[in-house]
């Protein structure tokens, strides 16, 4: 198979949420990293946004790597379909690995588990670590209260603007993922992110 075209790491729910706009989203982007000839790294999950996503990227044609945690794989959460599935031992080392191996992030809609991720990405961009975009999909606008809790933190003096427009938010899936693959700086690692763990 050809190098994959882009390298793309989605954050999503291990569960499906509320309503079936989230289900739409998260197959939305599966569809377009694989008919764009991308890579998917993700959580190597089974379930919810997770695993809707990765069934649409292969589904398309895309490449599909998961990066879960051996007791995820315990609990019978593992995507075995995947093309590379990597079992780890820690968290960090599944949040590190699925990091070095994209170009992009982008987070869906979920809960803590996509919250911590989108969060640490985010950390690591302010402080350097990294130079790779992020994405915030914001379907039916369910960041919307997020967003303005973090701009509060703005107009409270704890984050500057600068650090909200690290992460590029769009309601659309497709302008937010053509701008985040024009911006990353290439398909495999980028620069070192191991010195942040
Ligand atoms: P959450 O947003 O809380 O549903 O968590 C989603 C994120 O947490 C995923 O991206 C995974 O890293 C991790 N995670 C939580 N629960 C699971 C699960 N059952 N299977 C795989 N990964 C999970």
């Amino acid at each position: 198979m050809a190098e994959p075209a882009f390298s793309l790491c989605v954050y999503c729910g291990s569960r499906p949420g509320a309503l079936d706009s989230y289900a739409d989203a998260a197959r939305a982007v599966g569809a377009w990293i694989g008919s764009h000839g991308g890579q998917l790294v993700y959580g190597g999950g089974s379930g919810g946004l997770m695993g809707l996503v990765a069934q649409a990227t292969a589904a398309a044609g895309g490449r599909v790597v998961g990066v879960i945690p051996q007791s995820l794989v315990d609990r019978e959460f593992a995507n075995h379909a995947c093309d590379e599935l990597h079992i780890v031992q820690t968290m960090h080392e599944r949040k590190a690995l699925m990091a070095e191996r994209s170009g992009a992030f982008l987070a869906l809609p979920g809960g803590i588990g996509t919250f911590e991720e989108l969060f640490e990405v985010w950390t690591w961009r302010q402080l350097g670590y990294h130079g790779k975009p992020i994405g915030l999909l914001n379907v039916a606008r369910y960041y919307d209260g997020l967003l303005t809790f973090l701009q509060g933190s703005v107009a409270q003096g704890f984050m500057g603007p600068w650090q909200m427009d690290l992460v590029d938010t769009d309601v659309q899936p497709v302008p937010l993922l053509e701008r985040l693959v024009q911006a990353a700086p290439g398909a495999g690692a980028g620069p070192a992110l191991r010195s942040v763990i």
